[in-house]
């Protein structure tokens, strides 16, 4: 598995490379947004680890340049704490999931794990989060191998749940998700379509959480 790890605070960059090594990962570096877009337009890697404040371009430009020539490749973003703004900014410009500043270096693993898993599953066809799976031919979607019974609605507002899951996933972002089912969708209709996958989901212990003003969370009850 090849990483290119994009961090401009050399101290951190090497105990991340580091680390990421002793996960056995191939790592390439480079400190430098400008550096990071050539070596993203010229090769491919299997995951990017990328810092948002980079000299050169910023980690959001390299982003936003990587998926403009159409590259899924998965990006995990670092961002300092505070920085709300660049978080929402960044999912948007289409990184796959971030890690705030300071980590620990479990913390970037598990990310990076569970990141790859969701990538690779998705290539294979199927979403997989806390005992559910979709299959992404069929529509259909399970929990533990038994089928739930889902309009094709909820199970769009689920594929999209389940894609971030863990994550955040605004009305907005919904509503835009389901457009291509139906001429229109206000922000009405989305909550009642949460509201019907809610109820199915509750008996078996998943909760689509409702962010005020943020949006939804798919998360798996303790
Ligand atoms: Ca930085």
């Amino acid at each position: 598995m090849r990483i290119l790890l994009v961090e401009d605070d050399p101290a951190l960059a090497g105990s991340l490379r580091q680390g990421l090594q002793q996960m056995g990962f191939a790592v390439e570096s480079c400190q430098d947004g400008s550096e990071a877009d050539a070596m993203l337009s010229l090769r491919a890697f299997d995951v990017v680890v990328l810092d948002l404040g980079l000299p050169g371009l910023s980690g959001m430009e390299v982003l936003r340049r990587l998926r403009k020539r159409g590259a899924t490749t998965p990006v995990l973003v670092l961002t300092a704490r505070d920085a709300l703004q660049d978080r929402v900014a960044g999912l948007k410009a289409g990184a796959d999931d971030y890690v705030l500043k300071p980590f620990d270096f479990e913390e970037l693993e598990a990310r990076l794990q569970a990141l790859l898993r969701r990538t690779q599953s998705e290539r294979a066809g199927y979403l997989e989060a806390g005992g559910l799976r979709l299959d992404k031919r069929s529509r259909q979607a399970f929990f533990e191998h038994q089928p739930l019974m889902l309009s094709s609605r909820e199970v769009a507002v689920l594929e999209l749940l389940m894609s971030r899951c863990g994550r955040v996933v605004g009305k907005d972002q919904l509503a835009e998700h389901l457009t291509g089912l139906e001429e229109e969708i206000g922000p009405n209709a989305v909550e009642v379509y949460v509201h019907r996958l809610r109820r199915k989901l509750e008996p078996f212990g998943i909760s689509v959480r409702t962010l005020r003003g943020l949006g939804y969370l798919l998360e798996k009850n303790d």
